[in-house]
């Protein structure tokens, strides 16, 4: 580990969120796979940017491919992918983005970490405010999903081909506090877009302090 990093000052979280005119934060959306993550997280993530806020999205397909191409899906190698999500999402985040991530990530202890991570002001500038961490629990029952399978993905781990599926033979363990939780089976795409909306709205987070 590098013992020699001297932190230099540059800009607050604050000054950064007034040029850019928007607040950065992180959108973490969890839940079983098919569950409806990414397609709910892809239609925020265009709304937002329609309506004039930079918003980008992480996901298997940006993330896996790359920066955590090294890892499996053993729970350490889960451990670490998250970790490492969490890591990206806040520099997204402090960067005054709203960075949305679709990932199962089905361990409490992880999402635990990466909100704590958003909550921990970085040493150069300990008077930052936390960032903003919505956690939403894309919630549906495991049959619903197994039912929907978009990628055959069920059918492949009932056969025994993709060992440590979650919701099959890997745990999924539900949020106990997530700020928003949608059931897809009865809430429609443009429904949920319109309650996270509502949440952000709500509570200050899409419109700067004035
Ligand atoms: P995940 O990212 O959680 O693995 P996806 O978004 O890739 O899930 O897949 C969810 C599937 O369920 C898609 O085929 C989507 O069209 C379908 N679906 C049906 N109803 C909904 C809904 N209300 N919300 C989200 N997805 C839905």
């Amino acid at each position: 580990m590098a013992t020699n990093i001297t932190w230099h000052e540059g800009l607050s979280r604050a000054e950064r969120n007034t040029y850019r005119k928007q607040r950065g934060m992180t959108i973490w959306f969890t839940g079983l796979s098919a569950s409806g993550k990414s397609t709910i997280a892809t239609a925020l993530e265009q709304h937002l940017l329609h309506l004039g806020f930079a918003a980008y999205r992480l996901d298997g397909d940006n993330v896996r491919f790359g920066l955590n191409k090294d890892l499996g899906f053993s729970e350490r190698d889960r451990n670490e992918n998250i970790r490492r999500i969490a890591e990206v999402a806040k520099l997204f985040a402090d960067s005054s983005t709203i960075a949305l991530t679709s990932f199962i990530s089905p361990y409490r202890k992880d999402r635990q970490t990466a909100r704590e991570l958003h909550a921990t002001p970085s040493p150069a500038h300990p008077d930052d405010e936390p960032l903003p961490f919505i956690e939403v629990f894309v919630d549906i029952p495991v049959e619903e999903a197994e039912k929907r399978d978009p990628k055959g993905l069920y059918k492949k781990a009932r056969e025994g081909k993709i060992p440590e599926f979650t919701g099959i033979s890997a745990p999924y363990e539900e949020p106990e506090n997530a700020e928003i939780r949608i059931e897809t089976v009865k809430t429609s795409v443009e429904d949920a877009v319109k309650q996270i909306v509502t949440y952000l709205e709500e509570r200050g987070l899409l419109k700067l302090e004035s």
